[in-house]
C-alpha cells in the first residue's frame, strides 16, 4: 500500500465520544494531513481537527519542548501524574503512605509536574516531601531525594536529605562511606562532607561544649558548686567527627549525667543541646553549599510560581 492510498483510506476517521447517559453523542471528525502522515512516524499530533503522524526524534532534534516530552517516555510517569489529577484522595493517601511506595510514585509526579507546569501539583508534592524527608532514615533514599531536589529545583528538600547522608557516615570504614556509595554528582558528594565537617564543628561548638569544658557557675547556677560535665559525655568527644543530630538524646551518658549533676546543671546541658540543635538547624543551608539560609531556598523553591 502506497503512503497515499493509505492516507486516503485513513481521511474521514471518526471519533464518537460520549458518556454512558449522554442522549447525545458529540461526534467529531478528524483527518489526516496529506502531506504529513509519515506511515512510519512515532508521534501523532492532532491540530484541530487535523492529524500529523511525524518522526519523534525529528521533533526532538529540534524543539526543546518535544525533547522533554521524549525524556518523560515512561508511561507510568504520566500514569501517576493521571491519577493525581483525576483520583484527589490519591495525594492524601500518599501523605500516610510508606517511604518505599511513596517516594517513586511522588518523584514521576514532582518531575512532570515541575516540567510542564502543573504548579498546585508541584506544591503538594513537595509538602509531601518535606513529610517523607522527616522519616527519612536510609542514605541511599536521601540520595535519590537530592538527584530529585536538583532536578526539579525543589532546594528546599536539600538540607535535609544532606543531614541524612552525613549522618550515615560511621566510623567503620566497612561502613558507609559518601564517595563510595551514594549515587550523588561529585559535586553534590563534596557538598555532603563539607557539610559534615561544619556539623561535627558545631556540635562541638554549639551542642556539646560541656563536653569539653566544664561550664562556669555563673553560666549553670550550679547549687554545689562541685558539678564537672567533662568526662561525663565522652562518646561525644571520642566521636566528634561524626554526626549526632539524630540520636545524642539516646545516649546513656544522658542517665549518667542526671545522677552525677546537680538539677541546675543538669538543666544547664539539657537546654545548651537543643538549642544547639535548632542552632545546626537552621544553618544547615549554609553548611551543605545550598544557600545563605532556608529563607533564600524557599525564594528560588518558588521562583515563578508565585
Ligand atoms: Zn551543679
Amino acid at each position: 500500500m502506497s503512503a497515499t492510498q493509505e492516507d486516503s483510506s485513513r481521511k474521514r476517521q471518526r471519533t464518537d465520544a460520549s458518556n454512558g447517559d449522554a442522549e447525545q453523542a458529540d461526534t467529531v471528525t478528524v483527518f489526516s494531513d496529506e502531506k504529513h502522515w509519515h506511515s512510519d512516524g512515532s508521534l501523532v499530533i492532532q491540530v484541530e481537527n487535523t492529524l500529523f503522524r511525524v518522526h519523534r526524534t525529528m521533533m526532538a532534534l529540534n524543539s526543546e519542548i518535544f525533547k522533554d516530552i521524549q525524556s518523560c517516555r515512561n508511561p507510568s510517569s504520566w500514569r501517576n501524574s493521571k491519577d493525581t489529577l483525576y483520583d484527589p484522595p490519591y495525594f492524601s493517601a500518599m501523605h500516610s503512605g510508606t517511604l518505599s511506595a511513596t517516594l517513586p510514585v511522588l518523584s514521576s509526579v514532582l518531575r512532570l509536574a515541575t516540567k510542564y507546569r502543573f504548579l498546585g501539583y508541584r506544591t503538594e508534592c513537595l509538602s509531601i516531601s518535606i513529610d517523607i524527608s522527616l522519616i527519612l532514615g536510609c542514605a541511599q533514599a536521601a540520595a535519590a531525594v537530592i538527584n530529585l531536589a536538583r532536578e526539579t529545583n525543589a532546594y528546599c528538600l536539600l538540607p535535609f536529605a544532606f543531614l541524612v547522608c552525613a549522618d550515615a557516615v560511621g566510623d567503620d570504614d566497612k561502613e558507609f562511606i559518601i564517595y563510595r556509595d551514594l549515587p550523588l554528582s561529585y559535586q553534590d558528594k563534596a557538598a555532603a562532607l563539607q557539610g559534615l565537617h561544619a556539623l561535627t564543628c558545631a556540635q562541638r561548638d554549639r551542642m556539646f561544649p560541656f563536653a569539653y569544658k566544664t561550664p562556669n557557675r555563673d553560666s549553670t547556677d550550679c547549687s554545689t558548686g562541685e558539678c564537672r560535665t567533662e568526662g561525663l559525655f565522652k562518646n561525644f568527644v571520642r566521636h566528634s567527627g561524626y554526626s549526632f543530630f539524630f540520636d545524642y538524646y539516646e545516649y546513656d551518658e544522658w542517665l549518667e549525667a542526671e545522677k552525677a549533676l546537680c538539677k541546675e546543671c543538669f538543666e544547664y546541658v539539657r537546654v545548651t543541646s537543643r538549642s544547639g540543635e535548632r542552632y545546626i538547624f537552621r544553618r544547615l543551608p549554609e553548611f551543605f553549599c545550598i544557600g545563605e539560609d532556608w529563607r533564600e531556598l524557599h525564594k528560588r523553591q518558588n521562583l515563578g510560581s508565585e
